[in-house]
């Protein structure tokens, strides 16, 4: 089947075919041309209209985007935490939380006590979600088990979800009964044993040291996979130098990053992924994206969506936020978490950006792209084609579409 997109006001596109991502200081040389747009099957087909298409969109008015990726969410869990939440805002002491059973092992008790449909149903829910606000690639990871079935089970249930990637996040917290350095032992049998794309952990006082990342990194080479790694969230613990060494394919969070790993970060092939959702929910420093942007790093914006520290699906919120707080350009944010994004979950070369011969997932705005974080919060998401289908529209856009 063909579909053709006609008469859109902007269209996203990189400034040359074949790139497997764009350093940030590049990221105003993204093009947003008024053309056409034509599918062929599951396929970009080409950037002009097809006159004989089964299918014409009307995209008068709108931006086409390619489809957003979420390369860093913690799905499927189980339930929500959000009491915690009013009792963080108002002042009560992280310590307090945790020592009444809140926090990981909160959410590690739920998914426990959830059945299977349980967390695949929460999970699906918000899945939608996702692709309502444009995502149409996800990223799951483990880490709410906290023990070596509960992990496995949830590698099992990511799959299930359908996440485009699923990460282990085997190191996430130190789970009761064992020191951090015997729960390496732990981690290490489970990246042998579970079907996983990345390895991820989380270094931080109450976590892992940089000490385990790197024994991490040995685990992510022998496996053959990518290391990804939570760091410089709450204090500057100098793990990007021991992630570069390592060779990390991305460093999440960075509220803290010390201002002497800009630099080697910038030059790296290593994404930085930001989670300003985190940021400010969290009250957490707010990362150095404006520097990291100008000294050309690959940088990432991701959701970070988990029942903690993150309870948002919207990438155009996290672009919002990201614009406001990092001081960045609407094409610095759609970067961020569309190529750059793809890439860190190794599936540049298909998706992530609107080129010949790529898989069709796109995304139209009712908006100009300069309206997506100026009208802060609001949804400008009409239509989603996913996979060359459309997966999604907005009822006041069912008029776009005639077949
Ligand atoms: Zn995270």
């Amino acid at each position: 089947m063909t579909l053709t997109i006609e008469h859109a006001t902007q269209v996203l596109r990189p400034p040359t075919d074949g790139l497997p991502y764009l350093r940030h200081d590049r990221a105003n040389e993204l093009v947003l041309d008024p053309v056409a747009v034509t599918l062929g099957g599951d396929r970009i087909a080409a950037f002009e209209p097809d006159a004989g298409a089964a299918v014409r969109i009307d995209a008068s008015g709108c931006a086409v985007l390619p489809g957003l990726v979420d390369c860093h969410t913690h799905l499927p869990f189980a339930g929500w935490r959000a009491e915690e939440y009013e009792q963080k805002v108002t002042g009560v002491p992280y310590e307090e939380i945790a020592r009444a059973g809140g926090g990981i092992a909160a959410s590690a008790r739920a998914f426990a006590q959830a059945t299977d449909d349980e967390v695949l149903g929460q999970a699906r829910t918000l899945a939608a979600e996702m692709l309502a606000t444009g995502t149409t690639t996800f990223e799951a990871k483990t880490g709410y088990g906290l023990s070596v079935d509960a992990e496995a089970r949830a590698v099992r249930l990511g799959r299930e979800l359908g996440a485009d990637r699923v990460t282990g996040l085997f190191a996430h917290a130190v789970p009761e009964a064992y020191d951090a350095d015997t729960w390496m032992d732990y981690v290490d049998a489970l990246a042998a044993s579970c079907d996983v794309d990345a390895l991820d952990i989380y270094v931080e006082s109450v976590a892992f040291t940089n000490e385990h990342l790197a024994h991490l990194g040995a685990i992510a080479a022998r496996e053959r996979v990518p290391l990804r790694a939570h760091v410089e969230q709450f204090n500057a613990n100098r793990s990007v130098p021991v992630a570069l060494a390592a060779g990390a394919r991305s460093v999440d969070h960075l509220a803290c990053l010390h201002p002497d790993d800009i630099a080697p970060l910038a030059g790296a092939e290593c994404a930085a992924v930001l989670l300003p959702g985190a940021e400010f929910l969290g009250a957490e420093r707010v990362a150095p994206a404006r520097e990291l942007a100008d000294a050309g790093a690959i940088c990432v914006l991701a959701t970070d969506l988990n029942p903690g520290t993150s309870p948002v699906s919207s990438l155009p919120v996290v672009i919002g936020l990201a614009v406001r707080r990092y001081g960045w350009s609407v094409r610095e944010a759609l970067l961020a978490c569309t190529l750059n994004a793809a890439w860190v979950l190794g599936l540049s070369d298909e998706r992530g950006s609107l080129e010949v011969g790529k898989r069709a997932d796109l995304v139209l705005l009712d908006t100009t792209v300069a309206h997506l974080p100026y009208r802060f919060g609001r949804n400008p998401v009409n239509l989603v084609i996913r996979d060359g289908e459309v997966a999604r529209v907005r009822p006041d856009a069912a008029w776009r579409i005639s077949a």
